[in-house]
């Protein structure tokens, strides 16, 4: 297991946060004004709907000229890592499925899980630093990811982890990680990215890893087939 927690993956490798306590602050407080709205929201749902808010809000009037829109995909052929909290999400959100799109979900993180485990074991990893994530990344580079639909469509869309709504790009993508995709543009994309890794950090005794690990650590595909 130790191997899965040195695979801490921070999309943007930052070393010195470009915001602080205070607007970390301001946004928790967002958050609390949202859960304290719509009793039954989870936190990490808060969370996402707060940043998505400001992003929507921020891209009306960003010069930038980012194109994604729903169907790309390119984006979607890589590995992507979220904390357990967010996992949780998934898994609810794909219990809610109908049997037989369930199924074929299930089926293919099944497939992705075999093919993670047998990398890890192939290719132990040594340490935790932004080489030993690039080196990971660009190995799973180019792979779907297995919520990915036929028509392009990302199947868990309204729980898609974090990560999945960093990526940005002012060219419609043609292959991954062109010169013109942007990871994190906004700030508060980042701070709501901190904010959900401390939430976790909470629930773990002192001292543990940061639990931000590739889809795969997470999935017990076994119970979701059998649903
Ligand atoms: S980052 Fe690229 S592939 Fe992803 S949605 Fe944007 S344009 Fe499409
Ligand atoms: S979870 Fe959805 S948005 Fe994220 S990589 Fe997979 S298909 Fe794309």
């Amino acid at each position: 297991m130790d191997q899965f927690f040195q695979i801490a993956l921070n999309p943007t490798c930052d070393t010195s946060p470009p915001f602080d306590q205070k607007d970390m602050d301001e946004f928790l407080a967002m958050v609390t004004a949202a859960l304290a709205a719509a009793p039954g929201l989870s936190f990490v749902r808060a969370v996402y709907l707060i940043s998505e808010q400001m992003t929507k809000a921020a891209l009306q009037e960003d010069d930038r000229g980012f194109v994604c829109n729903r169907g790309c995909g390119f984006c979607c052929h890589q590995l992507v890592s979220c904390t357990e909290l967010e996992w949780v999400e998934i898994r609810g959100f794909l219990v809610s499925l109908e049997q037989k799109r369930r199924y074929h979900v299930g089926k293919a993180l099944k497939k992705l899980r075999g093919q993670f485990m047998e990398y890890i074991r192939t290719h132990p990893i040594k340490k935790s630093d932004a080489e030993t994530s690039m080196k990971v990344r660009s190995h799973w580079a180019g792979k779907p990811c297995p919520f990915l639909g036929q028509e392009g469509e990302c199947v868990i869309y309204p729980v898609r982890p974090f990560e999945c709504r960093a990526y940005y790009s002012t060219e419609v993508c043609t292959d991954l990680l062109p010169g013109h995709m942007t990871i994190y543009p906004f700030v508060w994309q980042k701070i709501a990215s901190t904010v959900l890794v401390d939430e976790q950090m909470k629930l773990l005794p002192e001292g543990a890893e940061i639990p931000y690990l590739p889809l795969p650590f997470w999935l017990d595909t076994d119970e979701l087939l059998k649903i």
